[in-house]
């Protein structure tokens, strides 16, 4: 990291501590937080960039103190932490509804926003007048933590910062307007891998697989549905499926495309990381190769590449077909980006793009 890097980081972080005053300061709360995990990580603040100072499991509930973009500060026994909204749930018959709430839900009219331009600025303050801490992209999509001044504060990766409001549009529905979208009315099978007692493989958190490809079917489900495709997935829940049933919906439905989602791990090489993508049948390397490609675009991700692979799952597909390791649990820091929204969304985008591509083609 640069010196520049490392003040604007300082700067940012100075910033960001004292925007996260302001919010502790105006509002209220008297939420009660369910936990939906085990060994959900508690951090000292609300990033993943902060140091995990405790867990929380399945079934615990707390008082929730504040929040901050997509975290909740809770109240522990030996005293405050932050958790990722991701796993947790508010207890809404206890919500605070007083006008400090109401006020807060005013300002901001919506829940995230897509950037219209290539090459966007994305600053540490609500004008032009604050440094630059990024750059972002057309069809990019923010969730939003307030609008302030004309200015939209935004979730981007592990950090907060503004972009201006005229430079974006409200709502993701500028991801159905893709260039040449040849997705719509096709039928994509979305597999989220494992399910039930199957459980995959076990992050560095303890988190389950399954849990993880669950998430990213449901991004990648309401994506796909934004660019008019018809989405059918294999396990909409968490339950056990056989391998030869998940092929055989994608052989019924006659679909266009089926997309087997799992994440990988090595707890021997805690250090391994990336996405790769396996194809069985010759004529669907394409497929994996535009998915591969574009996915790596999108996260950044290490590229380990396509394989052909004699898995049961695409072996028994006869419909084009691909599985994908969409990064290693076992990684904690890899793991940690999988855990966020944006990054979530990053790797829908991906495999959309990857999808689209490989229809236009
Ligand atoms: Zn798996």
């Amino acid at each position: 990291m640069s010196l520049l890097r490392k003040y604007r980081k300082a700067v940012l972080i100075c910033l960001m501590i004292i925007s996260f005053s302001m919010v502790i300061s105006t509002v209220v709360y008297a939420k009660e937080v369910f936990i939906n995990v085990n060994n959900l990580n508690v951090r000292s603040g609300p990033g993943l960039d902060y140091d995990v100072i405790g867990q929380v499991h399945e079934d615990e509930s707390y008082q929730a103190l504040s929040e901050q973009g997509d975290w909740t500060e809770i109240q522990l026994e030996n005293g405050p932490g932050w958790v990722t909204n991701e796993y947790t749930t508010f207890d809404e018959t206890q919500e605070d509804t007083s006008s400090k709430d109401q006020e807060a839900l005013e300002q901001t009219d919506t829940q995230t926003i897509t950037v219209l331009y290539d090459d966007t600025n994305i600053r540490s303050g609500p004008s032009t007048s604050y440094d630059i801490v990024g750059s972002t992209n057309r069809g990019e999509i923010f969730d939003v933590i307030q609008l302030k001044d004309d200015w939209y504060e935004i979730q981007s990766e592990d950090q907060q910062a503004f972009i201006a409001k005229w430079l974006v549009d409200p709502g993701s529905h500028q991801f159905t307007q893709i260039e040449n979208n040849s997705l719509t009315n096709k039928k994509i099978i979305i597999d989220a891998g494992h399910g039930g007692v199957d459980a995959g493989a076990i992050g560095s958190s303890g988190n389950y697989e399954k849990h993880y490809t669950t998430v990213t079917a449901e991004k990648l489900a309401s994506y796909l549905d934004m660019l008019g495709a018809e989405v059918i997935q294999t396990r909409p829940t968490d339950y056990y499926m056989s391998l030869s049933g998940r092929a055989s919906v994608a052989n019924a439905a006659v679909a266009d495309a089926f997309i087997s989602l799992h994440y990988n791990s090595t707890p021997e090489i805690p250090t391994a990381s990336g996405v790769n993508t396996y194809y069985y049948a010759e004529h669907d390397q394409q497929l994996a190769r535009n998915i591969q490609a574009e996915l790596i675009k999108t996260t950044s991700a290490r590229d380990r590449g396509t394989h052909q692979e004699n898995y049961q799952v695409l072996r028994e597909n006869r419909r084009p077909a691909v599985l994908i390791e969409l990064g290693f649990i076992s990684n904690e820091t890899e793991e940690n980006h999988i855990q966020s929204t944006v990054y979530q969304q990053k790797l829908a985008k991906g495999i959309i793009s990857g999808l689209n591509k490989y229809f236009r083609e």
